[in-house]
């Protein structure tokens, strides 16, 4: 009753008051997806053409990219020609932030974001807001597909970002400033936080949770009823396992949207167990927004291909990589960014009938696949077929270096390191019979800072770190 009258009532109310476009735009966006592909990918191109051109005229590091190459964008005429464009790895992102900036942009149309980076540092990005209104809706239309609507109750366990900007400054949130609102402003936020917004939300930060704060946290459930879960990967299942432990299977929502890490099988099967809806994966990138999000065939997973151009580049040794161009960032361009994840096309039209074009199965970050002797990789998804060990609880696999394993293990009092030996047997078999092995007993797994808890690390090919990122 009361997520309907938010949709149909007090939230167009607010969007009305405030002259948002969004539902508007939402509704646009509902039904482009259903074109087909041609068109689709026509209006892809066009696009495509206008960013390249504004890019070119405004912006001083494509204005040395073209020179370059020798070409203007008029020399482009087709996706294959675009394919010639360098592709633009994060590092560089970082180093030429300000070249990277259309000049013709006022700065104060502008929102300059920050993640947690893969070194722990704080990274940049930069978005205009008129693209940030569209991002905005065409990223609740892909939610859409997993069930999302206005005014249902929605459980993010996820983590707040550790960093703020405040001014020129950026601060982690802990330390940021609040001042005490008057009484009037105060009423006002609590009736915004009543009617105005689109969805009512518990969050929870699963970073540092034990198990008898997982209890408090089913408690709260119980209470809010979530018609959606939104989660890292890893800490839902986390949770899911505790749930079935404890024999608390009365959490019931209608679906689980899992982002931000590969989801394997064993997980995905799980979590739709203990909460009894199904899981749609969701993939993104908080340089471009939501990406992709699977529909209820499951068959990889639609992206937001009127606002996004996708590509997949082989490089020796690598599997495909994931290059992403972003279509209405007039602020900061991003043409043929690298995403550092793995993935395949999903060839032909997915049978729920809509035209966008799908993403594999996100097959990995490339820093899980790890290098051996022989010059190969081996990707690290081998190691997801683990989790049947009796008595490990959690487990961790890192290669130190290109013939030395450490394995981290929580496990229950009925584990026995002879219990390890497929593990172990699969490791020599793939890198060499000698290969170093040690093991070391943990109570549990941590955390990496951006809240994700990583099964594969390699610390072997450390040029490639600078590609790991933070997604949402
Ligand atoms: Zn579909």
């Amino acid at each position: 009753m009361y997520s309907r009258f938010v949709k149909h009532v007090s939230f167009p109310f607010y969007q009305w008051k405030q002259g948002s476009d969004y539902l508007k735009r939402l509704k646009t966006f509902e039904q482009s997806q259903w074109w087909t592909p041609d068109r689709l990918r026509e209006m892809q191109w066009q696009r495509l053409r206008k960013i390249m051109d504004h890019a070119y005229r405004n912006v001083p590091y494509y204005k040395e990219v073209f020179a370059n190459l020798q070409a203007s964008p008029e020399d482009i005429r087709s996706f294959d020609d675009f394919a010639r464009i360098p592709t633009l790895t994060k590092q560089t992102l970082q180093s030429r932030l300000d070249d990277l900036m259309a000049t013709n942009v006022p700065r104060a149309n502008l929102h300059r974001g920050v993640t947690s980076g893969s070194s722990g540092l704080p990274a940049y990005y930069v978005q205009d807001l008129a693209g940030n209104r569209i991002r905005k809706a065409a990223g609740r239309r892909l939610m859409k597909m997993a069930g999302y609507d206005i005014g249902l109750r929605i459980f993010y366990f996820w983590r707040a970002s550790p960093y703020t900007i405040l001014g020129e400054k950026v601060v982690s949130s802990a330390e940021e400033i609040t001042t005490t609102p008057s009484p009037l402003v105060r009423l006002k936020k609590a009736a915004y936080e009543r009617f105005g917004v689109d969805n009512p939300t518990l969050r929870v930060d699963p970073t540092m949770l034990n198990e008898s704060q997982m209890t408090t946290v089913h408690r709260q459930l119980q209470r809010f009823r979530p018609h959606m879960i939104v989660s890292y990967v890893s800490a839902l299942y986390r949770l899911a396992r505790f749930l079935e432990s404890e024999n608390l299977l009365d959490v019931r929502p209608d679906s689980v949207v899992t982002s931000s890490e590969t989801l394997y099988q064993h997980q995905r099967s799980l979590i739709e167990k203990v909460f009894q809806c199904p899981v749609y994966n969701r993939y993104g990138l908080q340089e471009t927004g939501m990406v992709g999000i699977e529909c209820g065939e499951r068959e990889g997973l639609h992206y937001n291909q009127e606002i996004l151009h996708v590509e997949y580049v082989s490089r020796a040794s690598e599997s495909r990589q994931l290059v992403i161009t972003d279509l209405i960032n007039m602020g900061m361009p991003l043409l043929r960014y690298e995403t550092g994840d793995s993935a395949r096309p999903v060839e032909g039209i997915c049978a729920c009938g809509r035209g966008l074009e799908r993403i594999g199965e996100i097959e990995g970050r490339i820093i899980e696949l790890l290098p051996t002797r022989l010059g190969g990789h081996v990707n690290g998804q081998l190691f997801a077929t683990f989790h049947w060990i009796k008595g490990i609880r959690q487990y961790q696999v890192i290669q130190t270096k290109i013939d030395a394993f450490k394995i981290r293990i929580a496990s229950e009092k009925s584990f026995r390191d002879s219990d390890l030996t497929p593990m172990l047997d699969t490791i020599r078999e793939k890198f060499g019979q000698d290969v170093e092995i040690e093991i070391e007993h943990v109570d549990s797994i941590p955390f990496t800072k951006g809240g994700k808890y990583k099964l594969v690390v390699s610390e072997v090919n450390k040029t490639r770190e600078g590609n790991l990122h933070s997604t949402s």
